[in-house]
């Protein structure tokens, strides 16, 4: 199947060539799931002189990792202060520390790439949906005390002198967030990794893996691979290939607009360089590309309606924020699926010897992906435990098969916090 009609697959780069299994393979290594947490782990391993076949159904990127938002920035989907009440202040600041680490091994693989990964000027502005101040400026001193982030406070006045909605009260601004034009960049992590020696397959299908002796066999149509370790990485595509793993997969979908260009009227909108996220559980982000385009992101839900349903929800989003651009016009919009898991967090693990995972990465996956590949890669390299931080985040069962229709009530009963939220704070305005 070729990419999905997205901005990414519009603009991207030159793809990586790849041809399909057509014999048996023996390998230390096979990693399944061509997205970011597989190519990661690929990368990790080759750069730690283990032999490893990677396999994707599709293509690389044609998952969540090609068709997101583009947000690059520490932390997970889950609160860092929720991990604090959880698991307290001094296990919660490993887990954060690992994602500033992940954050900066990507600076380190994209030098002398920039241009074709990296969009728009550095940092984000959360904004809060809601009239809270003493909440937000707690949130913002809370994150720079226990996390030592460098999150600005933005009062409401600054908030709207560069946002124009009615929607906003404060915000605060991280500054050093990256966007990136995502499916490029997994282009380009895969190139890398194949240069070390990373073998991949496109087109390729695991079908069943099943134990062979003290190894793994992998099957896929065209042939298949003994292995010593296999690695899952297959998110919210898994389907049933690894019924525990499967059980414990949540598919979220969510959608991406890209706009026609605004030209000028942009600026009765949007007077800052910064991308944009509120506060909600339903939040929309955004950021303006190319020439004056908002590539506009938000809603979860079970379905992935058609692409022309997908604009008409997702203009309805942008103009409910800026009613002023009334007019706009839909480019191109798109879904995609992101793996979660109950507990919000990236699993992380092995499942019996030889046999590990790599997923659940939720909606905050373009640097957690880069940590996963490298904890389970320096896991089966040289047997580090640093992957055994994440044990906590166990493979809890999600509802299959009501799992979709549990991710509708979970957004449902979201938007109804939101509201509840907003008559309870936004009441005198
Ligand atoms: C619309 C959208 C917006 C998002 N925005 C952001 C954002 O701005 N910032 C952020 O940090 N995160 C964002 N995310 C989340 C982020 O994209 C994901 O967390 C991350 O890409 C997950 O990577 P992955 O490799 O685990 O999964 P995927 O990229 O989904 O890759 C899984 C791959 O496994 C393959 N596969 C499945 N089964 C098999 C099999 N049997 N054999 C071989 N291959 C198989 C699939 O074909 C797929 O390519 C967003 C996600 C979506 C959908």
């Amino acid at each position: 199947m070729s990419y999905p009609d997205t901005y990414y697959s519009r603009t991207m780069g030159s793809g990586v060539e790849s041809a399909a299994v057509s014999e048996d393979i023996e390998t230390q290594v096979c990693v399944i799931g061509g997205g970011l947490a597989g190519v990661s782990t690929g990368m990790g391993l080759v750069e730690r002189g283990i032999n490893c076949v990677l396999v994707e159904a599709q293509q690389l990127g044609w998952g969540a990792s090609g068709r997101n938002g583009g947000f690059v920035s520490p932390g997970f989907s889950q609160d860092a202060l929720k991990l604090v009440r959880l698991l307290g202040e001094d296990h919660a600041r490993r887990l954060y520390e690992l994602t500033n680490r992940a954050v900066e091994l990507i600076q380190q693989r994209i030098k002398g790439f920039e241009d074709s990964i990296l969009e728009g000027q550095p940092g984000s502005l959360t904004a809060s949906w809601f009239n809270d101040e003493t909440g937000v400026k707690r949130y913002v001193e809370d994150m720079n005390r226990i996390f030592d982030e460098d999150l600005q406070f933005w009062p409401r006045q600054k908030v709207a002198e560069h946002y124009l909605t009615k929607r906003y009260f404060d915000g605060f601004l991280k500054p050093g967030t990256m966007r990136f034009q995502s499916l490029n960049y997994v282009l380009h992590l895969a190139r890398l990794a194949l240069a070390k020696g990373l073998q991949i397959f496109h087109h390729t299908p695991a079908l069943q893996v099943t134990r062979k002796h003290d190894r793994w066999l992998v099957v896929t149509p065209s042939g298949s691979i003994l292995t010593d370790h296999v690695v899952y990485a297959c998110s919210g595509y898994i389907d049933s290939l690894q019924p525990q793993l499967s059980r414990a997969t949540l598919p979220v979908a969510t959608y991406v607009l890209l706009t026609q260009e605004l030209g000028s009227s942009l600026e009765d909108a949007i007077r800052a360089p910064y991308a944009v996220s509120d506060n909600r559980f339903s939040s929309n982000y955004y950021r303006v590309v190319g020439n004056c385009r908002l590539l506009w992101g938000g809603r979860v839900s079970m379905f992935q309606p058609s692409q022309e349903k997908l604009a008409v929800l997702m203009l309805k989003d942008l103009l409910s924020v800026y009613p002023q651009l009334k007019g706009v016009q839909a480019d191109v919009a798109w879904g995609g699926y992101m793996g979660y898991a109950r507990h919000k967090m990236p699993q992380i693990g092995k499942l019996s010897a030889g046999a590990w995972y790599c997923q659940g990465f939720g909606g905050h996956g373009m640097a957690t992906t880069t940590m996963g590949g490298e904890l389970i890669a320096s896991a089966i390299a040289q047997d580090d435990q640093g992957y055994q931080l994440f044990a906590p985040f166990g493979l809890d069962y999600v509802g299959k098969p009501f799992g979709p229709v549990i991710a509708q009530m979970a957004y449902w009963s979201y938007q109804l916090q939101d509201a509840f939220q907003v008559s309870r704070l936004n009441r005198k305005y």
